[in-house]
């Protein structure tokens, strides 16, 4: 269950936007100005549910919306399907003329949870991107690229909102070769992440999004797995501030590791190319 008013609160205080309790309503400044005073905006509980944003100067809420990358949809308690996530329910694949069938859809997202394209899966392992399109009439285009081959879409890393909340926090960042494994990895209680399309498709461009953080790497454990987890290692020098790689104690990855009833600490460390601070110098 999400609770509007909830995740509204939460990204107030994570912007460090002061707010406080007055006449019934949270108040909040107007994100949407610039600097005018500290009860702009009156944030309320809807009598249905779902949150009433009312900014006084400029007599409504979409401003403040757009501010805080929101849709109308996001104002509602539990449907948190935005506008231009519509495609994400829509289960046709390119695929499926073969007969495949959609088992797995994830969405990669911008820093403020704005679509930037999707990937999916069928039962047949055929994996597919699609980006948003409000001219498709399905509201996506399974292409990244125009014509000439020139690509669309940023580069994100997927999850990047919770993320970039947990480097903030502190928290260590894992990487995986895939969707499924950083799933495994979330289900189990811990930040994680990866790039699109798999394993050799990790750019510096995601590496930045990864400054100052503690990082582990579950690298799996075959040849183009181990490849890719230490090229993800040479993109993250000097951005990040420690990177270990583990391998599962039990399978192929981070899945099967958690499967064969493993906890987190029970990865195999087989690599620390840049140590925490503090721990002791490893030999070259
Ligand atoms: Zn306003
Ligand atoms: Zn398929």
């Amino acid at each position: 269950m999400s609770i509007a008013f909830n995740r509204l609160a939460d990204i107030l205080r994570d912007r460090g936007v002061p707010t406080r309790y007055q006449g019934g309503a949270l108040r909040a400044q107007g994100i949407c100005h610039d600097g005018d005073s500290p009860d702009t905006v009156a944030i309320k509980r809807g009598n249905n549910g779902g949150v009433v944003i009312f900014c006084h100067k400029c007599q409504g809420n979409r401003e403040f919306l757009a501010a805080i990358g929101w849709t109308e949809a996001d104002l509602y308690d539990e449907p948190l399907e935005r506008q231009q996530d519509r495609p994400a329910d829509d289960t046709w694949i390119p695929c499926r003329e073969r007969g495949h069938k959609r088992v797995a859809q994830y969405v990669y997202r911008d820093e403020n949870g704005g679509v930037v394209h999707g990937v999916t899966r069928c039962d047949h392992k055929c994996f597919a991107q699609w980006r948003p399109d409000n001219g498709a009439k399905s509201g996506r285009r399974w292409s990244l690229n125009d014509k000439e081959g020139n690509r669309l879409v940023r580069v994100v890393p997927y999850r990047l909102p919770y993320i970039l909340k947990a480097i903030a926090e502190d928290r260590v960042i894992w990487i995986a070769e895939g969707e499924k494994d950083v799933h495994a990895l979330v289900d189990h209680g811990l930040q994680a992440t990866c790039n699109a399309a798999g394993a050799g498709k990790w750019t510096e461009e995601h590496a930045q999004f990864l400054r100052g953080a503690d990082v582990t790497i579950v690298a799996d454990r075959d040849i183009p797995g181990r490849r890719h987890a230490e090229h993800v290692v040479e993109t993250l020098r000097g951005i990040a501030r420690s990177v270990y790689v583990v391998q599962a104690r039990t399978g192929k990855d981070a899945a099967d590791h958690f499967a064969a009833g493993h906890t987190d600490s029970e990865f195999l460390k087989v690599w620390s190319p840049i140590p925490y601070p503090g721990d002791a110098a490893v030999g070259a």
